[in-house]
């Protein structure tokens, strides 16, 4: 079975950051409906600095990869989501530690320790409007493929599928959580910006892994 390396992971970081660059108009014209029209230019400028540093220096193991690319974010993007994304990757990170190529178990612990880590920090509970109503189907629907004996690109094919049907039901709901929640009833009836660059996420990681 093929395994998720420093390399792909590198991959994964730099078509992400492509993807925002491409969908960064759309990602403010979503939060500019319930926030404050930033999350396009917020997440373009972030995974910018995250290429910055990969063409910096050569990529070092899994581990080390994530957490540069998190401490960036935390460091670049201001607002909600910067902390958020930067939470997501350094616990994702730190479910990688010791290991050069990591099988398909392994990257879905890690995903989900990232997903814990933006609960810890957000306090987002799925139905809230956020980013964890993209994540957290992706990650059940990720752990159901390997379950059922699916590799690496099969099973994020499944998240990124499961990341999109999950942001488009972010639709109707009513923001609990983040600027959108102070618009209350008013929040319901616009896709949430965060959500759908968690797909992007996804996505991006289904295309380029392992
Ligand atoms: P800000 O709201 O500070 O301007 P962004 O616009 O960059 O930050 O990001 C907004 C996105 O962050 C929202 O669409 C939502 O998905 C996500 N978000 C906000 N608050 C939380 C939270 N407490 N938990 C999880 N996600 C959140
Ligand atoms: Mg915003
Ligand atoms: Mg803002």
């Amino acid at each position: 079975m093929p395994e998720v390396t420093a390399e792909g992971l590198e991959r994964w970081l730099r078509r992400f950051a492509d993807v925002v660059h491409d969908h960064a108009a759309e990602l403010t014209e979503l939060d500019s409906a319930i926030g404050d029209a930033d999350h396009g230019s917020n997440m373009d400028r972030g995974m910018r600095a995250v290429v910055g540093a990969l063409d910096g220096g050569a990529a070092g193991a899994p581990d080390a990869l994530l957490k540069k690319t998190g401490m960036t974010l935390v460091s670049t993007v201001g607002g909600a989501s910067g902390p958020l994304y930067g939470t997501f990757f350094l616990r994702v990170a730190g479910g990688l530690v010791g290991g050069q190529a990591v099988d398909a178990a392994t990257l879905g612990r890690a995903l989900r320790a990232g997903l814990e880590g933006v609960v810890a920090r957000g306090r987002a509970e799925p139905g809230d409007k956020t980013m964890v109503d993209a994540l957290a189907p992706a990650l059940d629907a990720y752990d159901a493929a390997v379950a059922g004996g699916a590799g690496i690109a099969d099973a994020l094919s499944a998240a990124a599928d499961a990341a999109e049907e999950g942001c488009a039901a972010t639709i109707p709901l009513v923001a609990r959580k983040g600027r959108a929640s102070y618009l209350g009833p008013r929040s319901a009836g616009h896709q949430d910006p965060g959500a759908t660059s968690t797909a992007l996420l996804l996505r991006s990681a289904a295309d380029s892994l392992p």
